[in-house]
């Protein structure tokens, strides 16, 4: 008996090979990916789809195919066939989660789907319950276990094969391959049912059982709904993909962010510190290769900070914006500028550079930078001092920087809004900052400091009312360093709290000598702006008066205008802490910062010291004398105490007195000077001095601060 072929349904049956074999390899993609839980739902619901779809392509082949009998399918064997299907797909999807692929692997899974596979064709066949049974022809079904075997083969090499491509040429390799996997699944399948030999007599016994009809549309059905959960699953798929690609170039585009942000200046969108450090490495050891140099410019702004505690950070920010965009304007193509520190920046430049060409940049820079800029409806000047370096001529790739610090330094000591190119004498002796910070550090070790002390007296009656701990160096090279010279040094190399804090214990102590000789003279100490945000200073303090046991009215804190502007509100409550302690707090330079008496208030300070600059030409200028007047009525009305510093004459003392003023200080009446010269004067019972009468012989002029003694002439 010879069977026939539909040739409609053999193409059908293709078809949903292919979309089996579509769904097969979409599948396997998704059983790789993700946690255990749900790979184990996509391998069961995928086994069951797959299964579906490969024993619908099966069925739909054999109802392609018709007997001049009457056909049927036996319920159980037709149920068992399915199962195989699920089982042998099952297999393929478990395979398909193996991380690594090797031959052995897809071999014994080939072989093994291959007959699973064959097993479902072959009891599908049996469902037909033909009698007298089938005869195959051996060859023809052998071939066909090994087109099953080899199907199964291409199929997880494919699966392995298209594991971590992404997108359209994914798409292309998934089209071809369910084409080739669909094919081989058909040829399995056809080969089979060639294999078949039907005799003359075949009845089948099943022909009441499953009727050919229900069963295609079964089949149909199954076909239409693998068919659907193809399609959404590619659908899902896709849009999978479409997110985890949005979201990973979003996240290369934040990580570029998160990079850019580590490397530059908010405010400025200059290179920061850290990748300074980087550019500058590169830059030296590219000049180094090429025998080239590199200039590098430390640039300082000048008259900043002012800016910043009188007009506002949104002004000083809108200053240092402009300031950076001035730098970066007409750069070369390899050079840069950075943003080391608040208002400090440093141009590197490579190409051709000479000690000319160097100084050539650097007054371009200090010209930029002095044209006045327009925040606000108003014109901001400030300008800039910049120190020049070349290397490696000046300094190796360690050192250039410091070098063009110095001469930076040296540009502001020249009076600023200039440039300075870096020369040994810089380092040397004498004017030498690097060695002066060598030199600090060995003082602090070797106790070379000595605190001298300069009497405050009232104005009212000339007793003295206290007197200000001033710091002096006897440095054995340099005779007698003022603080003026090195503690702005200090400050830069982070000396200044330790400098700042011994001139602490040492001033309580002398105030403790003092105390326990019956003479209770208060000491005041200058506090740096560094060692004022130190976070343990209340504790320090607290420590020093305990350690010497002395009472706290004894000791006051002389804290700059412009440090007290900038406070933020955990130094508010250092402050607040301090003068619960008992500590008098006295505003320093009053006058240099442009503070706002209405801020002053809200400050626990007792005590503000107007600016010798006010005082010294008080008496001969008329602006100046308003303005101490002013100060002086104001600080009244918020209960503080007025201190006029650098009273040199006596015409400034009596205008002083006439209009107020608390106490005095200055040479007119005391240069600092020794504890010792302290007592002297307490113990030579002229006291108080009279003001008209305190004169200064001219015994010890021409000698140091210190030496200089006070007489006081007799009446
Ligand atoms: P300052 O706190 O304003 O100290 C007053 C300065 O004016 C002292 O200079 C003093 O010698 C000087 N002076 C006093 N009377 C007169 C006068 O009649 N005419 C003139 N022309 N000058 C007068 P000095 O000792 O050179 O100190 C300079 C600055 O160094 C101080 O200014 C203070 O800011 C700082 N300083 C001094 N000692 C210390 C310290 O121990 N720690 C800290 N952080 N800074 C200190
Ligand atoms: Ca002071
Ligand atoms: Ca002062």
């Amino acid at each position: 008996m010879k069977g026939e072929y539909s040739a409609v349904l053999v193409l059908l049956s293709l078809a949903v090979a292919v979309m089996a074999s579509w769904s097969a390899l979409d599948l396997a993609r998704r059983v790789t990916s993700g946690d255990s839980a749900a790979t184990r739902l996509w391998l069961v619901t995928g086994a069951l789809v797959l299964g579906s779809g490969i024993w619908s392509m099966h069925f739909v082949g054999m109802l392609a195919f018709s007997l001049p009998i009457k056909l049927g399918y036996d319920v159980l064997t037709t149920v068992f066939s399915w199962f195989i299907a699920v089982l042998v797909s099952l297999l393929a999807l478990f395979l398909a989660t193996w991380q690594s692929a090797n031959l052995r692997l897809v071999l014994g899974g080939s072989v093994m789907m291959g007959l699973g596979v064959s097993a479902m064709h072959y009891s599908g066949m049996a469902a037909m319950r033909i009698t007298p049974a089938i005869q195959y022809d051996p060859l023809l079904f052998a071939a066909s276990v090994l087109i099953a075997i080899l199907a199964s083969a291409t199929a997880l090499f494919i699966i392995f094969h298209l594991r971590g491509l992404r997108g359209s040429s994914l798409l292309w390799r998934k089209c071809v391959s369910a084409l080739v996997m669909g094919f081989a699944i058909t040829g399995m399948h056809y080969t089979g049912m060639a294999a078949a030999r039907f005799d003359g007599a075949s009845v089948c016994l099943a022909a009441n059982d499953l009727d050919p009809g229900w069963l295609a549309v079964t089949v149909a059905m199954l076909a239409i709904g693998f068919m659907m959960v193809g399609i959404v699953a590619a659908i899902f798929d896709h849009r999978m993909e479409q997110r985890t690609n949005k979201l990973s170039s979003q996240l290369r585009v934040a990580n570029g962010e998160l990079m850019h942000a580590a490397l530059h200046d908010a405010l400025t969108d200059l290179p920061n510190r850290v990748s300074f450090d980087a550019r500058l490495d590169a830059a030296t050891r590219q000049a180094r290769a090429h025998n080239g140099k590199v200039a590098v410019l430390y640039i300082d702004l000048d008259g900043f900070k002012p800016i910043n505690d009188v007009l506002g950070h949104h002004v000083g920010d809108e200053v240092l914006r402009q300031v950076a965009q001035r730098l970066r304007t007409g750069l070369r193509e390899d050079d840069f500028v950075a943003r080391i520190g608040g208002d400090e920046f440093v141009l590197v430049s490579q190409g051709p550079m000479d000690r000319i060409a160097a100084g050539r940049l650097a007054q371009r820079i200090v010209d930029a930078t002095a044209l006045p800029i327009h925040v606000v409806e108003q014109d901001i000047h400030v300008s800039a001092s910049v120190g020049v370096a070349l290397f490696p001529d000046d300094g190796d790739e360690t050192r250039v920087l410091v070098c063009a610090d110095a001469a930076m330094y040296a540009a502001k000591h020249a009076g600023r809004n200039t440039w300075r190119l870096f020369s040994e004498d810089m380092t040397g002796t004498g004017n030498d900052i690097l060695g002066m910070q060598r030199a600090i550090r060995r003082a602090l070790d070797e106790d070379e400091f000595v605190l001298h002390y300069q009497p405050k007296v009232s104005a009212l009656d000339g007793s003295l009312r206290g007197v200000e701990a001033l710091i002096r160096w006897q440095d054995p090279q340099r005779g007698m360093v003022s603080p003026g010279e090195f503690i702005p040094v200090a400050e830069r190399f982070g000396l200044i709290n330790a400098i700042g804090f011994w001139t602490l214990r040492q001033a309580c102590c002398q105030a403790r000598d003092w105390q326990r000789a019956g003479q209770h003279i208060q000491v005041a100490v200058n506090l740096s702006a560094q060692q004022f945000r130190q976070p343990d200073l209340v504790e320090r303090v607290r420590a020093c008066i305990e350690e010497f046991g002395i009472d706290p009215a004894l000791l006051a804190l002389e804290i700059t205008e412009s440090v007290v502007m900038e406070t933020s509100s955990s130094a508010r409550r250092a402050l607040d802490e301090l003068k619960q302690m008992g500590v008098t707090l006295s505003i320093d330079d009053f006058g240099t910062g442009y503070s706002s008496l209405a801020y002053l208030c809200r400050l626990p300070a007792r005590q503000l010291k107007i600016d010798r600059s006010f005082v010294v030409d008080m008496d001969a200028v008329a602006e100046a004398r308003t303005v101490v007047e002013a100060v002086i009525r104001l600080a009244h009305s918020l209960r503080m105490e007025v201190v006029a510093e650098g009273v040199e004459r006596a015409e400034q003392v009596a205008l002083l007195r006439a209009l107020g003023c608390d106490l005095i200080q200055g040479y007119y009446f005391s240069r600092p000077v020794l504890p010792a010269q302290i007592e002297a004067l307490l113990a030579s019972g002229q006291l108080p001095l009279l003001v008209e009468r305190a004169v200064w012989t001219d015994a010890g002029r021409g000698r140091d601060d210190g030496v200089r003694r006070l007489i006081v002439a007799q009446a």
